[in-house]
Order: C-alpha cells, then sequence, then structure tokens
C-alpha cells in the first residue's frame, strides 16, 4: 500500500507515519528528514538546500523528486511507502504519478490531515525531539516524564529543528496554502483522498487513519 499524508507543518504527519511504521512495518519517506540528513553531512543536496530550509520556502522540485526516486529504488518492492511531506506541488504530484508507475506501484489513500492554523505556531515552536531516538516532545502538550531523560531510549541529549522558529512557520504555512494545498483537488478528482481532524489526540488520529486504511 502506498499512502500520503498530507497536511500543513505541525498537522501531526511525522508522528502519524511513525506509527504506520511500527504498526505496519511500511517505510516513511519524509522529504524534510532527508534534506535535513544532507544538510547535516554536507552534501551537494545539501548545500543547495540549506538556506532555502531555513527560510522555510520550497526546494526544487526536481531535487525532492530525485530523492524519493532514490529511496523506492533502495526499498523492498512489497514494503509500503509513506509519503510524507512530499508532494508539496502540483508538478511534484505529476512527477510521483511518474515514479510510482515507473515501479509498478500506485497510489492507495491521500489522508489530509486537516487542523487549525492558530494552534500550528504554538505546536511547532514548542517541539522538540530526543537525539538519540528521535521520540517527539512538546514544551506545554508532552514532556519527558522523567525532566531531562527521553522516556524511550534514556537518552539526554534533545534537539529542535531550526526553522521550527514563529517566523519561518508562517513563511512555511504560506507556502502550505499557495503551492500544497492547491493539489488536494488532483487527488479528490481520483477519489482517493479521506480527511481526518488533526486537531483530535494523537490515538484517535491513528484510529481514524487505521479505519481508512482498512475500508
Ligand atoms: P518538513 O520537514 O516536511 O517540514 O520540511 C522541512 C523543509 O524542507 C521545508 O520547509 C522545505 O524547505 C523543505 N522540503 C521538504 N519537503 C519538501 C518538498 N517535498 N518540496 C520542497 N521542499 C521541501
Amino acid at each position: 500500500m502506498n499512502i500520503i499524508l498530507l497536511g500543513p507543518p505541525g498537522a501531526g504527519k511525522g508522528t502519524q507515519a511513525q506509527r504506520l511504521v511500527e504498526r505496519h512495518g511500511m517505510r516513511q519517506l519524509s522529504t524534510g528528514d532527508m534534506l535535513r540528513a544532507a544538510v547535516k553531512a554536507g552534501t551537494p543536496t545539501g548545500l543547495e538546500a540549506k538556506a532555502v530550509m531555513e527560510r522555510g520556502e520550497l526546494v526544487s522540485d526536481a531535487l525532492v523528486s530525485a530523492l524519493i526516486g532514490d529511496e523506492l529504488d533502495a526499498m523492498g518492492e512489497q514494503t509500503g511507502a509513506i509519503f510524507d511531506g512530499y508532494p508539496r506541488t502540483a508538478a511534484q504530484a505529476e512527477t510521483l504519478d511518474g515514479i510510482l508507475n515507473a515501479r509498478g506501484r500506485k497510489l492507495d489513500h491521500v489522508i489530509e490531515l486537516s487542523v487549525d492554523e492558530e494552534a500550528l505556531v504554538e505546536r511547532i515552536t514548542g517541539r522538540f525531539t530526543c537525539a538519540s531516538c528521535g521520540k517527539g516532545y512538546h514544551d506545554t502538550f508532552e514532556q519527558p516524564k522523567v525532566p531531562g531523560t527521553c522516556d524511550k531510549c534514556g537518552g539526554t541529549e534533545f534537539k529542535r529543528r531550526p526553522d521550527d522558529n514563529a517566523e519561518t512557520v508562517r513563511t512555511r504555512l504560506a507556502e502550505y496554502r499557495a503551492k500544497t494545498a492547491p493539489i488536494l483537488p488532483i487527488y479528490e478528482a481520483r477519489g482517493i483522498v479521506s480527511k481526518v481532524d488533526g486537531m483530535s489526540p494523537m490515538d484517535e488520529v491513528t484510529a481514524a487513519i487505521e479505519t481508512i486504511l482498512k475500508a
């Protein structure tokens, strides 16, 4: 099964993708994660993307689509893909069709996580992750049970994304409205879009997604 999680930054795509990975052995393909890894490693892709990401703008379609194609080629043919943060433009949506076709895959579901934009800035600017295992936390909503120690792996170092500041978040939301939200009708016309209330508690969002996947 191949699915897209679509929604603005902070809607919970990454969290839900990780849960699908754990439950179903699917693979999360997050272009944001791939780009951050490239920036960290200082590859040519990373050098091209770094400043654009810091501004909260979108990197080039060609660059992210190449990353997605490579990742799909590296995973087993039977493993389902969860596209998280891709596609983000109409051009990427079109390219994804070609990428999937060429590999004998098809899109089964596009799950739209709808959220109240006002809540997103607080959600995003408060979030941080364990530097060792990547578990997500939040200043207001989910602190580690023992302060300074990761609940999952016991790690004691945490990190925040450089683009999770209020100013960049506003640019990222504007990019979403202008370039990403308009791709929904493409998938609606195919009858594969399901909408989930991303403001519900995380477990309820997960349950709603499970129901869609079983349908
Ligand atoms: P994300 O982790 O999905 O919030 O992405 C972080 C940043 O990486 C975005 O603000 C963009 O600068 C860049 N990025 C991630 N995915 C894409 C994409 N599909 N197309 C263009 N830029 C992307």
